[in-house]
């Protein structure tokens, strides 16, 4: 992997005019990077070869050739891997420096956080008393979702891999039941355990990150009616024979579950609503966001190769200048 990536330097020139040059404080990683190192069919084109590598990232205006922007504005770009660039204004949005620290803007009040907020509130329909199931649950989306099923009154159970993990989700995250999944030769045991007793019959909505044994064991404890909302399978996108399914999804049927899948791009419209909750949440010390942070831009790859081995907790980033 390291062998197919190359890291350049060049001279940036003033911005042109309509462009803005940007310092790029801090880039995240993420595992949707993944699917477009492949050529794949997906719901964005692949990575183009020989050309910067994208992905969401915070920066301050240094010089501008826009009336839109002047130089100290906070901006989000989707135009990471990078320290310093050129862009069209187009390519930028404001965000408020007074509002949240700058990398809040990649996490829970990025689009992390409302994947986090659109898979349960629009895709699962939450409600008050549900049981919710997370997994990949101390990574950038579960963590913020766990939270915010736990300010709308829900019981939540997560899963993470490791004993640093679970005390994580216990302690930080304020879940009600975590689970060790490498501790555990069997995680819809595991998951039963767990929902006996919390004294429920078991679970109403499932947030799926991970896939395989995780949405098995899901579908496993699922009460009628469940709702899963399927925003993830992590376990799947580096298998390159025969991916993982449930043997269990009759369950589907004979429980009447709704599953669906989504993508957070395709719910923008409710980024007021998001911002305004997420803001007041963290006001009050609702939200927390975990952070890992890698220094520099020549440890992007690590970062991103920590999505897969679990390295990570909380959300992944790479600081690419001081705020
Ligand atoms: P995370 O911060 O959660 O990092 C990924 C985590 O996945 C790791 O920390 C690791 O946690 C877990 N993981 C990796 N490989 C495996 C495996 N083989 N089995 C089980 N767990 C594994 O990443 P994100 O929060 O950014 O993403 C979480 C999920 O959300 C991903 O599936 C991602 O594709 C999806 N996503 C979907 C979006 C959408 O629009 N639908 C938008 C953004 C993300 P552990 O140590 O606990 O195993």
């Amino acid at each position: 992997m390291a062998q197919d990536f190359a890291l350049i330097t060049r001279d940036v020139p003033p911005p042109a005019p309509g462009e803005v040059q940007v310092r790029n404080l801090f880039m995240a990683v993420d595992p949707a990077m993944r699917g477009r190192m492949s050529d794949a069919p997906s719901y964005v084109p692949p990575f183009a070869l020989n050309a910067p590598m994208e992905g969401p990232a915070i920066g301050e205006v240094t010089a501008s050739n826009h009336p839109d922007f002047k130089p100290g504005d906070l901006v989000f770009s989707r135009l990471g891997w990078r320290e310093i660039f050129n862009a069209p204004a187009a390519a930028l949005e404001h965000r408020d420096r007074d509002a949240l620290p700058p990398s809040a803007y990649l996490g829970f009040a990025g689009s992390t956080g409302l994947t986090a907020y659109a898979g349960l509130i629009r895709i699962a329909g939450l409600r008050e008393d549900d049981v919710v199931f997370v997994s990949a649950a101390s990574g950038a989306v579960g963590s913020i979702a766990c939270q915010i099923a736990r300010i709308k009154g829900c019981k939540v159970i997560g899963a993470a891999g490791g004993a640093r993990k679970k005390a994580f989700l216990l302690d930080t995250v304020g879940v009600d039941a975590a689970i060790d999944y490498k501790a555990e030769p069997n995680l819809t045991k595991a998951l039963a355990r767990e929902v006996k007793a919390l004294g429920v019959k078991g679970i109403d909505v499932n947030f799926e990150n991970v896939g395989g044994d995780h949405l098995q064991a899901a579908l496993a404890l699922a009460n009628k009616h469940a709702r899963f909302a399927i925003c993830g399978m992590i376990s799947q996108y580096n298998v390159t024979d025969a991916p993982t399914v449930p043997k269990n999804l009759t369950m589907l049927m004979t429980k009447s579950i709704r599953m669906e899948g989504f993508i957070v791009l395709d719910h923008k419209d409710l980024e007021p609503q998001f911002m305004a909750d997420m803001i007041a949440w963290h006001k009050a010390g609702l939200i927390r966001q975990a952070e890992t942070v890698h220094e520099g831009i020549e440890n992007a790859l690590t970062a991103f190769n920590g999505l897969f081995s679990g390295d990570n907790l909380g959300r992944t980033l790479v600081k690419l200048g001081e705020p």
